[in-house]
């Protein structure tokens, strides 16, 4: 089945709005099946709204509308339903008479321009609206369904999932089988993926994959239709997991962060961080986990050398040798923090942001990322980030926890 979802109100071409509705209409009919070939955005205006469908009706099986169900005087989309399916707007009695008693319940008079969100077109089918009072509609005509859905989000986020998705379910054919993974790789960039693709010759027949690149890492999504979705996604899947085995850090999606809390508690191991350059940014993401209490010991922010030296114990002479962003300053904050903070295991992060404080020998990007743990030798990488500042600390931040879960696992090598 194909698709055009057409999203509607002044506030979406205006741009202050994000079309957050798109976002998850087409998700939703991609995730089951059904393929949308078609966005448009149209102003609270009739004859944009009719030409937008009149458009759709030459390639769609199923047109979705959202927004200008409301009452108010730019809110067409009942109308415009109406002239599309033919018939006229009459009162419904139902929803007349719930608007009327809800009024009467909060001791307020029903507006005649409340009233009016009553007005729909005759014989049409009503959508339940369960988080609000406007339904949503839907006809169908000349093997097409057109459906139109409220703006909020909330509403049509639960009129998506519970009035939509079941009526598409239920129509024989409507929804294709599909299957899809996500691969979630760092430290591999999109072209070196797609160039050993190619030289090996992966047959990706049946399935289309995508490239996602993330502010840090590429995902990796596969997708099958039809009968053999499943088989044809799970022979690329296998065929990617042989080749990228050691970049691949989640299936599906989780983050980083979830995966190396994952990791910290089957082990028993409790981590400490220290960072630089990051400003906080790791400790933040690894709290953000749910449960993380049971890992995290703590975590802290050394920005000036005296800090590094008084807090962290890291040895005056290797700050005045090697400096502050260095592979020997980075270990010595991670073994600084394992100490401090009794941890098993501990990360630091410390490099330079930017836009200011890069030479030639360190340029603006460059971090280093310090690993501990307790009985082990400690170990370090270096990274040359691009990007702005605030990419910069995100990166780092990211490779940093990518550089933790290679060190719990045993793979990270010395340098990138
Ligand atoms: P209401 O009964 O509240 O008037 P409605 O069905 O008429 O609802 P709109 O008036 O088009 O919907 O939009 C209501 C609000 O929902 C808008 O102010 C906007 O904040 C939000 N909204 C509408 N369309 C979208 C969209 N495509 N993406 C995100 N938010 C949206
Ligand atoms: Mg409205």
């Amino acid at each position: 089945m194909k698709a055009t979802v057409i999203t509607i109100g002044n506030e979406l071409l205006s741009g202050r709005t994000l079309d957050s509705n798109f976002a998850l209409l087409a998700r939703t009919l991609t995730g089951a099946g059904v393929r949308v070939i078609r966005h448009l955005t149209v102003g609270d205006e009739r004859l944009g709204m009719l030409s937008a469908v009149r458009a759709a009706e030459i390639d769609s099986e199923l047109i979705v509308l959202s927004g200008g169900l409301g009452p108010t005087a730019d809110d067409l989309t009942r109308e415009v339903m109406a002239e599309l399916a033919g018939v006229p707007l009459a009162e419904d009695g139902e929803l007349a008479a719930r608007l009327r008693a809800r009024a009467a319940s909060l001791g307020r008079p029903l507006t005649a321009v409340a009233i009016r969100q009553a007005w729909l077109p005759a014989g049409v089918a009503r959508l339940r609206n369960p988080v609000g009072e406007a339904p949503g509609l839907w006809f169908e005509r000349q093997g097409r369904i057109v459906c139109a859905l409220p703006g909020v989000p909330s509403e049509l986020a639960a009129m998506t999932r519970e009035s939509l998705m079941p009526r598409l379910r239920a129509r024989a054919g409507a929804l294709a089988a599909i299957a899809t993974v996500t691969l979630r790789t760092l430290g591999i960039s999109e072209t070196v993926i797609a160039q050993r693709l190619e030289d090996d010759a992966i047959d990706l027949t049946g399935v289309e994959l995508a490239y996602l690149p993330q502010t840090a890492g590429v995902d990796l999504r596969v997708v099958g239709t039809g009968t053999d979705a499943a088989q044809a996604v799970a022979r690329v899947e296998e065929a990617l997991v042989a080749r990228f085995a050691k970049v691949i850090y989640a299936r599906g999606e989780e983050t980083i962060e979830e995966v190396v809390f994952q990791l910290l508690r089957e082990r028993g191991l409790k981590l400490a961080v220290a960072e630089s350059c990051t400003g906080g940014l790791v400790g933040y993401r690894v709290t953000r986990v749910p449960g993380s209490s049971e890992v995290f010991v703590g975590g802290l922010t050394a920005y000036a050398d005296a800090i590094k030296a008084s807090e962290l114990d890291v040895p005056a002479e290797v700050l005045a040798t090697a400096g502050a962003v260095s592979a020997e300053t980075a270990m010595a904050m991670a073994e600084g923090a394992l100490g401090r903070f009794g941890a098993d295991v501990a990360l630091a992060v410390t490099g330079i942001a930017g836009p200011g404080g890069g030479s030639e020998a360190k340029p603006v990007g460059l971090v280093f990322v310090g690993l501990a743990r307790g009985g082990g030798a400690s170990r370090s990488r270096r990274l040359q980030l691009p990007g702005d500042r605030h990419q910069i600390r995100e990166r780092a931040a990211t490779i940093a926890l990518e550089c933790l879960r290679r060190f719990l696992l045993g793979s990270l090598t010395e340098s990138a």
